[in-house]
């Protein structure tokens, strides 16, 4: 579902090289949780924005739901990006919009007419349990419940594949617990295959399929987590 092959990226700062991604391949099976796990420096954000095309590799191909997204650019990139949701660290919601109305946000830019987006938002904050919230603010919610209209966000215009930043570091152990319940739970009844990165290794054991541990640009282990468990 999501194929990365042979990806580098490097940035040119003034008077020196920085190495992000030093050739990544990764494979990422239909239905999948899969985690990327590295301490900060890793490469972790670098790769998370090359596999949407927020940053474009040097070199290597990016595969999402059978489309090469390296070849795409302008309206054709824009019309594939609808196939990934994202959610973020810091939730990203915008403050001047209702629940509502920011769950609304990817169906509006993909030109989905008012009835049905309504109904549509919803069907996705009874899915992540926030239908009370709906004319809320961000700034009246809590962490996980910003997280939940960030994951609803996500879903709205139906993504094959959702990826996630750091998605609970901001939150604390019990919310993270509900959160990852919520995403794990969510995206397997929708069948969405799920790529996340983290430098929590307690992330990866309780939610992720499959990881691959990052280390200075370059995956130097990974496999399912059955396998890998024994990795500190
Ligand atoms: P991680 O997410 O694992 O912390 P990043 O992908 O953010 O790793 O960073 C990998 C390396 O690339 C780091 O050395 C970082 O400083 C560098 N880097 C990341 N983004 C940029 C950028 N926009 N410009 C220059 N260097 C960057
Ligand atoms: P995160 O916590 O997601 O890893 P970072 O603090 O690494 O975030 O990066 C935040 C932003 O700053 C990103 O857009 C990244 O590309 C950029 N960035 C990271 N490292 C550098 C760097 N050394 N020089 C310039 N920009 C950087």
């Amino acid at each position: 579902m999501i194929e990365l092959d042979d990806l580098r990226k490097t940035y040119h700062l003034p008077g020196r090289d920085v190495v992000a991604l030093a050739g990544v391949d990764l494979e990422v099976a239909p239905g999948e949780v899969y985690g990327v796990v590295g301490e900060s420096g890793a490469g972790k954000s670098t790769l998370l924005r090359c596999v949407n095309l927020l940053e474009r590799p040097d070199t290597g191909t990016v595969t999402v739901a059978g489309q090469e997204l390296t070849s795409l650019r302008g309206e054709e990139l824009r019309k594939a990006r609808q196939q990934i949701g994202m959610i973020f660290q810091h939730f990203e919601l915008l403050a001047q919009r209702t629940v509502a109305a920011n769950v609304a946000l990817p169906l509006e830019l993909a030109g989905v007419k008012r009835r049905k987006r309504d109904l549509r938002v919803d069907e996705l904050l009874d899915l992540v349990g926030l239908a009370d919230k709906a004319a809320a603010y961000p700034a009246q919610l809590s962490g996980g419940q910003k997280q939940r209209v960030g994951i609803a966000r996500a879903l709205a215009a139906g993504p094959a594949v959702m990826l996630c930043d750091e998605a609970t570091s901001a939150l604390d152990p019990d919310t993270t617990r509900s959160i990852l319940g919520l995403l794990r739970d969510i995206t397997s009844r929708l069948g969405v295959t799920v790529l996340l990165i983290t430098h929590e290794y307690e992330v990866v054991k309780s939610v992720c399929d499959s990881v691959a541990l990052l280390k200075d640009g370059k995956v130097v282990e990974k496999g399912p987590i059955a396998s890998l468990l024994s990795t500190p």
